[in-house]
């Protein structure tokens, strides 16, 4: 059997359009459209690339876009005036700070400085917190759009053993949580795990987050499976995912490819909060995610 493979470009193309689609009626409403900051310290190529890719989305949805390049050398302290004049400016609906940052600043005070309602990473404790909760919040964007993309390819969740490779704050975790919303049965594998292919054997939703190029293996599948590859690995022979997707493709239900499958969901999802947040402070009555 070969699998279906998901079109996570055609995917992210249609959340896109759905959120210009309502960037157009909240200017209506408002009179106003949503704005975005994106945040770099320092001038990395990557996180350049990843800067002017959001930016340049945010614009094409219809919003406002801003980026804000730091010195390599700002302290915390500078960078939380920043967070705070971002805080204070009512144009303002999201912000993100480029991870990973410089080692003499904070990931976790940039997350408790950032008001929670323009945390449009959803990494900010209360954010975090809600969605422990079932509260509505912004929901990380990654994980956030592997729930769409499995929704949209009609991938059954209630009831269903998913098995999530990999517990990082920005992914692993918040995926777990999202799928245990939707009463799939969770386990949640890590570095530690002992046998891990039997473990991912008995997944009928298979997410892999773990940044190790194609170390899971066709035989690792279990036939039918939905798999979800988030790894972005880049490798001699270029872009490589957490799967080894050929393989992997004789054997599941639906893949999601690499390039092409959840990394284009992410920068969608990052649109949808902004439009969200925008919408909360604006007073409109919203529920996002799978609260
Ligand atoms: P982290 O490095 O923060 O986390 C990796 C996780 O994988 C850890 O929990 C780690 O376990 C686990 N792990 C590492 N080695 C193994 C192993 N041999 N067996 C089982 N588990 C293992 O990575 P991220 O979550 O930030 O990212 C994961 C991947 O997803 C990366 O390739 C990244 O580039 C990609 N990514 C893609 C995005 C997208 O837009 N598509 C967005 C974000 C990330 P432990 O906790 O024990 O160390």
């Amino acid at each position: 059997m070969a699998a279906i493979v998901i079109d996570g470009k055609a995917e992210a193309a249609a959340l896109r359009a759905e959120v210009a689609v309502d960037v157009a009626a909240f200017r209506e409403r408002h009179r106003r459209v949503p704005g975005l900051v994106g945040i770099q310290v320092g001038d990395d190529p990557a996180s350049e690339l990843y800067q002017a890719g959001k930016a340049r989305a945010a614009e094409e949805a219809g919003m406002i876009s801003r980026r804000i390049v730091l010195p390599i050398e700002t302290t915390q302290a500078e960078l939380d005036a920043v967070i705070d004049e971002l805080n204070a400016d009512d144009a303002i609906d999201g912000m993100l700070v480029q991870l990973p940052v410089p080692d003499q600043l904070s990931e976790v005070l940039i997350a408790n400085r950032i008001d929670p309602l323009k945390d449009v990473d959803g990494f900010a404790p209360v954010n975090l917190g809600r969605l422990v909760r079932g509260e509505p919040g912004s929901v990380p964007c990654t994980p956030a759009g592997v729930m769409w993309v499995l929704d949209r390819a009609g991938v059954p969740l209630e009831g269903a053993t998913a098995v999530v490779v990999g517990r990082s704050l920005i992914v692993g975790k918040p995926m777990a949580l999202l799928l245990i919303a939707r009463s799939a049965t969770v386990t949640v594998a890590h570095s530690r795990t002992k046998d891990l292919p039997a473990l991912c054997r008995t997944a009928d939703i298979l997410v892999a987050a773990v940044g190790r190029p194609e170390m899971i293996r066709g035989d690792w599948i279990k036939p039918g499976a939905a798999v979800v590859d988030v790894g972005i690995n880049r490798t001699d022979a270029g872009l490589r995912g957490d799967v080894a997707t050929a393989e992997a493709a004789e054997v599941a239900g639906w893949i999601t490819p690499v390039p092409g499958g959840v990394g284009p969901m992410t920068i969608a999802y990052l649109l949808k909060n902004t439009l969200d947040a925008a919408r909360r402070r604006a007073g409109d009555d919203i529920t996002t995610g799978d609260e």
